[in-house]
């Protein structure tokens, strides 16, 4: 068996792998898609010590220092199910179980597509999702943030301060958000929120140039000219496969103390799939770190 098995290979599991393999223990890590997220972004601003990288640049500087160490890596392998008996089992689709002393669950987040015509053509073309991440490239343009919940709320108060103009689009009809969050946005003179705004499509050429909504109640297509769309619906934890095992919050977050140890004693949580505080690279990172560290704790007390 192993001592560490992490299941998940982006920011968060890299880096828990790579501080279990420092202690000299057996390390595994599988990963549907080693990498992540960050296969996905673009350009990354706010890794702090690297001015500016590449996502794609970042997930093979990940793997690299993963393979400086002696930890079996299973990519493209999918975990369906955790059980815990002796030790931990882990069993993948392919119908492996693999076992270990300790796991460390790392498999991120996803964010809830609005799936209209335009989204996923111009995903990093002026469709974004991350305001900490990608505010800055639309500042002194226009932009649209769909969803009034607190994520939209929160993003387009951020937005404000950096961009020209924000416009909130809200399905129905009235925000969801915190009043306070709402009493705040509704202080800035640069943000316009649209409710019972059906998004329709999202348009460009090269990058996106605007946005087509139907307005619920007249039923009339609109059109906004912007540079930028932030979409705001949900970040999706990847831990369905965990059902009826951890507790989960009602988000369906791996509920996590401050070591990164889940309700199983043996198997902790870091990064996206976590309910930590915010989800960035340098927060997963240092999550994956911490789970390690506490997985090394357990198993000399163990
Ligand atoms: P993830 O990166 O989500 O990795 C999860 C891993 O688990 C993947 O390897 C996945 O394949 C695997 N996995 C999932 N389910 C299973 C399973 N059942 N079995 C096996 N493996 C599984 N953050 C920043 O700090 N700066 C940025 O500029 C930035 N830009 C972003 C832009 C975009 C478009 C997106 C989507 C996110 C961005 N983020 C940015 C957020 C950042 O990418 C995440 O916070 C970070 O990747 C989280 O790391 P993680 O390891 O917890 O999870």
């Amino acid at each position: 068996p192993y001592d560490v098995l992490v299941v998940g290979g982006g920011p968060a599991g890299a880096s828990a792998a790579i501080y279990a393999a420092r202690k000299g223990i057996r390390t595994g890590i599988v990963a549907e898609r080693f990498g992540g997220q960050i296969l996905d972004t673009l350009s990354i601003e706010n890794f702090i010590s690297v001015k500016e990288t590449e996502g794609p640049k970042l997930a093979a500087a990940l793997e690299e220092h993963v393979k400086q160490y002696n930890i079996d890596v299973m990519n493209l392998q999918r975990a369906t199910r955790l059980e815990k008996k002796d030790l931990v089992e882990i069993e993948l689709e392919n119908g492996a179980v693999l076992k270990s002393k300790s796991v460390i669950i790392s498999t991120g987040a996803r964010w809830r597509n609005i799936n209209v015509p335009g989204e996923a053509e111009f995903k990093n073309k002026g469709v974004a999702y991350c305001p900490h991440c990608d505010g800055p490239l639309f500042a002194g343009k226009d932009v649209a943030v769909i969803g009034g919940g607190n994520s939209g709320v929160e993003a387009a108060i951020d937005l404000a301060g950096i961009v020209n103009h924000v416009t909130v689009i809200e399905y129905n009809d009235s925000l969801k958000a915190d009043e306070v969050l709402q009493n705040r946005l509704h202080t800035l003179p640069n943000v316009t929120v649209v409710t019972n705004a059906q998004t329709k499509e999202i348009t460009g050429t090269d990058k996106v140039n605007g946005l087509t909504y139907v307005d619920r109640e007249s039923g009339e297509e609109k059109h906004i000219e912007l540079a930028g769309v932030f979409v705001q619906i949900g970040l999706v934890p990847n831990t369905e496969w965990l059902e009826g095992t951890l507790e989960r919050s009602r988000f369906g977050e791996i509920i996590v103390d401050k070591r990164g140890a889940t309700t199983i004693p043996g198997v902790f949580a870091a990064g996206d799939c976590t309910d930590s505080a915010y989800k960035q690279i340098i927060i997963s990172m240092g999550s994956g770190a911490t789970a390690s560290l506490a997985a090394f704790d357990y198993l000399i007390r163990n």
